[in-house]
């Protein structure tokens, strides 16, 4: 179970089959060091391990323990790029920087799986591609628009349709699909364990249970408030995403947490597991609320939509995606589930990452829109990099982008499910 969490979306089948792992200490009394990061998922993870390979000390704090937030509940898809087409990415920042951003989202899914050899992190780790599946023929226009967008930048997806698209799934409930020869699958809580202990291991300090509950300018450093300790660091990098608090509502109101719902059936036989997914492909559909499935360890099916913000609502997500899963692949039929889980995915409303300085010498870097499996290993790029006086990263840095009316977002991403929900019924 997930420790500290809310029943309903603590059984997570990831923390079930974890590695054991070092317990890291409360921060106690007063550090220093050049870096501070706050939050220890895949962008802090990933920010301190390539700072302190570039020689600077590092301190890196989570109010929980590594892996905690998203990272280590995730659907464990490495899924190259962002979620708007290479065009539109280039439209939004511009040709030159945009060339730049969709070559770093694009390598990320790459990135991901050299991180894991070259520090020999066990995590499963399936570099087989990541699909997407379209549900219907507008889903099926959707994925020809995008794998022509892709191949006008020179990236070739592979179409997948009739019997071998069928083959590849194990179902007949899809239309068409891509793959993206660059992504593919992992155990999302493992890899973030590996990246904690490589992190430790090139000299980043690593604390846990320890909530940092404010920030204090101090000269030309700034100082990080725990209930029982200090960092004071020449810069901090803000890596909260979904589970950025109100302490710092700069960071809190730039991305909209949403809650993602996973479910997993019990080990399944060969014969059923073999049918599924036999090449151990990861799978994103093209629904407006998007169904993503895999098999995960001991051969069990793994499925994971949108979820709500209540127990009851979140319950019956947990349910429909059981029943979804039966349409999709009825030899689950009679079949187990023994794992329900989720966590909060930060998105933007334009579907962009965002990189924000914060303060002087604090950024923050978050909002993958449920693409953080490789996009938050890159921002740690970007963000080692930013720590290391590089001015010419690959995303831009802007100044705080609050989203407006902010508090009432939990309402609008209700309606949204709802509308996403109805049109999904009537999809072509
Ligand atoms: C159910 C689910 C399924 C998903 N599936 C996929 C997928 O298949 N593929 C994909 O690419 N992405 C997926 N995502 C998204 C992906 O998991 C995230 O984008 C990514 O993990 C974000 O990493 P992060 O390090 O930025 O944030 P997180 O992993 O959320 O880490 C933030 C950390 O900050 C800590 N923290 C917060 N406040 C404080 C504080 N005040 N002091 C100290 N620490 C603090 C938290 O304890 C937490 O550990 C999914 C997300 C969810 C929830």
């Amino acid at each position: 179970m997930i420790a500290n969490e809310n029943p309903v979306i603590a059984d997570s089948l990831w923390t079930a089959t974890a590695n054991e792992s070092p317990v890291f200490p409360s921060l106690q009394g007063a550090e220093t060091a050049d870096v501070a990061i706050i939050g220890a998922g895949f962008t802090g993870l990933s920010a301190a391990l390539h700072i302190a390979q570039s020689g600077q000390s590092v301190i890196v704090v989570d109010a929980e323990t590594p892996g905690w937030g998203a990272s280590g509940r995730n659907g464990g898809q490495v899924n190259p790029g962002l979620i708007e087409n290479p065009d539109v990415i280039s439209q939004y920042y511009g040709r030159m920087q945009g060339h730049r951003a969709i070559t770093a989202a694009g390598n990320a899914g790459a990135r991901v799986f050299d991180l894991i050899r070259q520090h020999d992190i066990a995590c499963d780790p399936k570099q087989v591609g990541w699909v997407q599946a379209a549900h219907s023929e507008d889903g099926a226009e959707t994925l020809a628009t995008k794998r022509a967008a892709w191949d006008r930048v020179g990236v070739p997806l592979q179409h997948l349709a009739g019997a071998d698209l069928h083959t590849l799934m194990g179902s007949d409930a899809y239309v068409s699909g891509i793959r993206d020869p660059r992504g593919g699958n992992l155990h999302p809580l493992n890899y973030a364990l590996g990246l904690a202990q490589a992190a430790h291991k090139a000299g980043a300090q690593i604390f846990a249970q320890s909530p940092v509950v404010a920030m204090i300018p101090e000269g030309g450093a700034t100082t990080l408030k725990t209930a029982a300790g200090t960092i004071t660091a020449g810069k901090v990098l803000i890596c909260t995403n979904g589970y950025s608090g109100n302490w710092m509502p700069k960071v809190a109101q730039s991305v909209i947490p949403v809650r993602s719902v996973q479910v997993a059936t019990a080990p399944l036989g060969d014969n059923i597991s073999g049918s599924i997914l036999p090449g151990g492909h990861s799978v994103s559909d093209t629904r407006g609320l998007l169904l993503y499935f895999r098999k995960g360890p001991g051969g069990r099916f793994i499925m994971g939509g949108r979820g709500a913000y209540g127990n009851r609502g979140t319950r019956v997500a947990q349910e429909e995606l059981r029943q979804v899963s039966l349409q999709i692949f009825p030899q689950l039929k009679g079949q187990g589930w023994d794992h329900a889980w989720g966590g909060f995915i930060a998105s933007t409303p334009d579907h962009f990452p965002r990189l924000m300085e914060i303060a002087p010498n604090v950024i923050a870097g978050l909002g993958y829109n449920g693409r953080g499996v490789a996009m938050a290993t890159e921002m740690g790029v970007q963000l080692a990099r930013w720590a290391g006086d590089d001015v010419e990263l690959d995303f831009p840095i802007t100044g705080p982008k609050p989203i407006t009316l902010h508090r009432f977002a939990k309402w609008g991403v209700t309606f949204e499910v709802a509308r996403r929900k109805f049109l999904d019924r009537r999809a072509r």
